[in-house]
């Protein structure tokens, strides 16, 4: 669908949107968010995308189960300490390229990972010692400790609401890593039943910008629903300990002012990137910093997908007004 749209919207060339006649520079390598915005749901549609895309191969024998409290704790094992509590069974849905980024930090901090995902990742996950399930129900039945929903923007809902929630255990932690906040926030308070604690998060950087560590980079979260004590707030305390662990400025705020704050900043980035990106930018023997700046935004910016640029303008309501800033008028004397 995302792709349907982008061609609607007259995102597919730039020179579909130069057509609007427009000198602005601007104007002419933005996305035409007044097309998108006529798009975007007045709530978040249900099933954006089916999920389900069938999976090649198998759930992983039975004999890599017993690999899983040995892999549980690696870290901790080498130094020959044990942690402080059980290590977390941490099932992700959604193995793409932030789900397998954020399940190594997971394992490094000791605790074991299984997956589900559209795509078949057995081959992935078998090299990285990770279960790897080929439904969302087969991985449930396992019941882990939190459920870390990974999934792009776009196809969450459709995601999050084919859950068999019955399966697991009723004060499982679900917690997710999109993008944006309110969006999720509203959809697990709506879906999930309600003993099932509800963590928000969003790590403020990706496998380009967190390759060499994620120390000091900011993690957003918000503990949207979570018991005041017992298992279940010791076990989400575990689960953003991982974070904590690695090093990340962890910042508690409300999904809400996230949202707020990343449409001035997240996706006025990715925009810019993007723009960018169209104009084919080449290194120079004279670079200057500023423009060393620009190729790197550019690189990280189309590193990600098309559908989590595109998540982050249609599922922010905040996205629109920062959107329309970009506007500059026609012929502005200064483009
Ligand atoms: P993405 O394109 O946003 O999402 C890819 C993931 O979504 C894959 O796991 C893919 O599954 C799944 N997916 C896509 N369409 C689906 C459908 N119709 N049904 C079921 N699953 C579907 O790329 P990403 O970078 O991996 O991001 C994943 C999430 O992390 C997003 O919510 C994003 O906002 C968040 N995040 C990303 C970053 C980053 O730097 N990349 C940083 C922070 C947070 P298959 O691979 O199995 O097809």
């Amino acid at each position: 669908m995302a792709s349907s749209l982008r061609h609607f919207a007259g995102l597919g060339s730039p020179a579909g949107t130069a057509s609007a006649a427009s000198s602005c520079f601007l104007s002419r390598y933005t996305p035409n968010f007044c097309a998108f915005a006529a798009l975007r749901p007045a709530r978040p549609a249900a099933a954006v995308v089916a999920a389900g895309k069938p999976c090649l191969h198998a759930e992983q024998p039975p004999q890599h189960q017993q690999l899983e409290d040995e892999e549980a704790a690696p870290r901790h094992a080498e130094h020959h300490e044990r942690p402080a509590a059980p290590a977390l069974r941490v099932g992700i849905v959604g193995f793409g390229n932030f789900g397998q980024f954020i399940a190594a930090g997971v394992q490094r901090q000791g605790h074991a990972v299984m997956a589900a995902s559209r795509s078949d990742y057995s081959a992935y996950c078998a090299q990285h010692r990770i279960r790897f399930f080929r439904t969302v129900d087969a991985l449930c039945e396992e019941q882990p400790d939190v459920l870390l929903i990974c999934s792009s923007i776009l196809s969450t809902e459709s995601v999050v609401r084919a859950i068999p929630f019955h399966k697991l255990r009723p004060d499982t932690i679900v917690a997710d890593v999109l993008s944006v906040k309110q969006f999720p926030r509203n959809l697990l308070l709506e879906v999930l039943p309600p003993g099932f604690g509800i963590v928000c998060t969003h790590p403020m950087f990706g496998p380009e910008s967190g390759k060499h560590g994620w120390g000091t980079l900011p993690f957003v979260y918000d503990k949207v629903r979570v018991a005041e004590d017992g298992e279940q707030a010791a076990k989400c305390d575990q689960f953003l300990s991982i974070f904590e662990q690695e090093g990340c400025r962890m910042v508690e705020m409300s999904c809400a002012e996230h949202d707020r704050y990343a449409a001035g900043s997240q996706f006025i980035t990715h925009t810019i990137g993007r723009v960018l990106s169209q104009l084919n930018l080449k290194s120079t023997p004279i670079n200057t910093k500023g423009y060393e700046t620009l190729l790197q935004l550019t690189e990280n910016t189309v590193s990600d997908s098309f559908d989590l640029y595109y998540g982050l303008f249609m599922y922010n309501v905040n996205a629109t007004e920062q959107a329309s800033t970009l506007q500059f008028p026609y012929g502005a004397p200064y483009l």
